[in-house]
């Protein structure tokens, strides 16, 4: 909250700012994204400030991006020097950065033969993972091109990305998209294997589905698509965009135990978001068969492997490894679920909570989470409706306790204002 004006003041500042950058937005700006009516110039920590100076506790971390807050200064350190060093030179030549960090994704993935193939974003680590998996069965057979996942999964928007997304109304304004991509129920693990034959060259599945509703895929999914890639010699990809790099406890979450015990191993991991902390970057990463399945020419990308973003995500493992951050989150973890599970009762909608980690899902009983993200808002809190019941938590892994309490306390009274229909 900004000292020089009074409550009432500031909320007319921001919204004057908001108004005036909207109205410029509206002229040149496609109208792809909702219409949030907030504007933010600056972020620090858990703290997002809006034109007025108002802070807000950013509980979504920018779409489980900024795991280590905004701002963070070891990245802002790492990004600055490298941007004075060098810049961009095009995958005509290798940089250290690029070098170092496939270095590092080799040692937190612990697979000795890790590949790495550097891309944007999130959707752009699946499309060339989607390629990878055609290349590797197209070398098998010439029939071996179509991909099995599932439904409710999010795997992004680009035209490959956006039909491997078991999201039909994603599909419908796109008809028709390219009918490479064979959709089963999440929760089935007979479906997933028959769904898989000779005509697959992967499965491609989300560990805990993020954008589907935060809803932890079953292990017995997971070990029957394992077993049918097995058979059928097609790729397991995990899509670890959202869960990847700590967001759900270990730096992957394919390395949770009940997937490890039951020898649970993908074959490929695509990763993004957190990533970088912010700064663009997306990674698909092999091993096996796999890590040899592209050659020169088969993929590339003008950008990817960039210096400063690749200078960026070193820093970001390098300061999870240093400050112990995923066992800090694991604790704050413990104490968000725990603060959630007491709302059960004490709260309006409340019945629990689900995900892993610090990607958390507050189940509602009724259709009110995209009024409890605006009542959210009214209280100075930014969460997201995941679902029309579902209310999703991400905040940065090294949020502190009393952000955690604050959080809480906003959630509750967000929920007692749209029960009470007070909320604006
Ligand atoms: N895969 C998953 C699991 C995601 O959650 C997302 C984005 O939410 C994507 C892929 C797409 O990533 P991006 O938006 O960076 O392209």
């Amino acid at each position: 909250m900004s000292d020089l004006m009074s409550p009432t003041q500031a909320a007319e500042a921001a919204q004057q700012h908001h108004a005036e950058i909207s109205a410029r937005r509206d002229a040149h700006v496609f109208d792809t994204y909702g219409r949030t009516p907030l504007t933010f110039v600056r972020g620090k920590g858990t703290a997002l400030f809006d034109g007025a100076g108002r802070a807000y506790l950013d509980f979504l971390s920018g779409l489980a991006v900024t795991s280590l807050g905004h701002a963070h200064p070891a990245v802002t350190a790492a990004v600055a020097a490298q941007a004075e060093t060098l810049v961009h030179t095009s995958n005509l030549f290798i940089t250290e950065p690029a070098v170092e960090l496939a270095e590092r994704l080799a040692r937190i993935t612990g697979w000795d033969d890790a590949k790495v193939f550097f891309a944007q974003c999130g959707a752009t680590a699946n499309e060339a993972a989607i390629k990878l998996a055609r290349r590797h069965g197209l070398a098998q057979s010439k029939e071996k091109f179509r991909v099995v996942t599932l439904e409710g999964s999010f795997h992004g928007r680009t035209f490959a990305t956006l039909e491997a997304t078991g999201q039909p109304a994603k599909h419908e304004p796109f008809a028709p998209l390219m009918g490479y991509v064979d959709t089963v129920p999440a929760d089935d693990p007979a479906a997933m294997t028959a769904a898989v034959g000779p005509q697959t060259c992967a499965v491609l599945i989300e560990l805990v589905q993020g954008e589907g509703g935060v809803r932890p895929t079953d292990p017995e999914v997971v070990s029957a698509a394992r077993a049918a890639c097995d058979a059928h010699g097609a790729l397991l990809i995990v899509d670890e965009v959202q869960t990847g790099i700590g967001r759900t406890g270990p730096w992957f979450a394919f390395q949770h135990e009940d997937f490890t015990m039951r020898g649970l191993v993908p074959d490929v991991i695509t990763v993004a978001k957190a990533l970088g902390n912010g700064f663009p970057i997306g990674a698909m990463i092999a091993r096996g068969a796999a890590a040899d399945a592209f050659g020169p020419g088969d993929h590339a990308t003008t950008f990817g492997g960039n210096p400063v973003t690749a200078a960026a995500a070193s820093a970001v493992i390098d300061t999870i490894e240093d400050d112990n951050v995923l066992a800090l989150a694991a604790s704050r973890a413990r104490r968000l679920v725990a603060g959630i599970d007491a709302l059960v009762g004490d709260a309006p909608f409340v019945t629990g909570v689900r995900g892993r980690g610090l990607l958390l899902g507050v189940v509602l009983d009724a259709p009110v989470a995209k009024a409890v993200e605006v009542a959210c808002r009214d209280h100075f809190l930014i969460v997201n409706a995941v679902a029309p019941d579902v209310v999703r938590l991400a905040p940065p892994l090294n949020v502190t306790r009393e952000e955690v309490d604050l959080a809480l306390a906003g959630l509750r009274q967000a929920l007692v204002a749209v029960a009470e229909g007070t909320a604006e």
